[in-house]
């Protein structure tokens, strides 16, 4: 479907104006006009889509259904640090080389990010810190991988991130001499949660795979505390379910 931002055919025309110049101004405070309609037109139906989705993220796991699920096959790898500051999270690019063959689709890792609390939520726990691994199919179809952080040990992978946040919004830093390694944002135990989810902020686009990792990392409260200085929290709390099984690999 297009959208027209042209000016509507019944728009008058200025005829005989002295100044030929204010049809002119008229045709674009018409154009001006009909495009703010369409605009909020748009906004009003990605407030509608966050507010009363059916398929929303994050969610509140309680009584997932056991299922054979396929095994996840990462293939990630290390690349050069890319890291920026958006105001709200410190987000890691990670270029095109890391991927996650789960059952016969293959997912390209696009960037991690982190959020505090940790979104979703398993009856009722609500974890301290995620970190959520977006992941591009061949399509374009997305896929968040979401590992929780629990309180603990301190975390080898945020110690290697922590000290290269940016300290302004100002766009992605290429740090060098540093690396970024996705694997050291895994578990050991590979099972998972599935469910059909939403991008967690606004458009709160639906049609996204959810895995979330069963088996949480650990942080250090030091760790957290350094993160809290730099960021407020950052997800929107669980969404209901609307009747959407999340399953649980075994
Ligand atoms: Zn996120």
């Amino acid at each position: 479907m297009g959208v027209d931002f042209g000016v509507p055919s019944s728009v008058p025309r200025a005829k005989g104006s002295k100044f030929p110049e204010t049809s002119c101004r008229v045709r674009w405070r018409i154009a001006l006009g009909w495009a703010l309609l369409v605009g909020s037109g748009a906004a009003a139906a990605e407030a509608a889509l966050c507010q009363h989705g059916h398929r929303q993220s994050p969610v509140d796991i309680v009584a997932p259904v056991r299922a054979r699920l396929a095994p996840l096959e990462f293939d990630y790898r290390s690349a050069l640090l890319t890291i920026a500051n958006d105001g709200h999270t410190a987000r890691v690019r990670t270029g095109n080389s890391s991927r996650l063959k789960v059952g016969r689709e293959t997912w390209t890792l696009q960037q991690f990010h982190f959020h505090t609390p940790g979104g979703d939520r398993l009856a009722g726990e609500e974890f301290p810190m995620a970190a959520h691994l977006l992941h591009k199919g061949r399509s374009g179809q997305l896929l968040a991988l979401v590992v929780w952080f629990r309180l603990g040990a301190e975390n080898p992978a945020l110690k290697a991130l922590l000290p290269h946040i940016p300290a302004n919004a100002d766009g992605d830093h290429r740090i060098a001499g540093a690396v970024a390694d996705p694997n050291a944002l895994l578990p050991a135990r590979k099972t998972y949660y599935r469910y059909d989810g939403s991008l967690t902020a606004s458009p709160c686009t639906e049609g996204v795979t959810w895995l979330v990792m069963q088996q949480a990392l650990e942080l250090s409260p030091e760790q957290l505390q350094v993160w809290r200085t730099r960021f407020a929290d950052n997800i929107r709390p669980p969404q209901p379910l609307h009747g959407r099984v999340v399953h649980e690999s075994w």
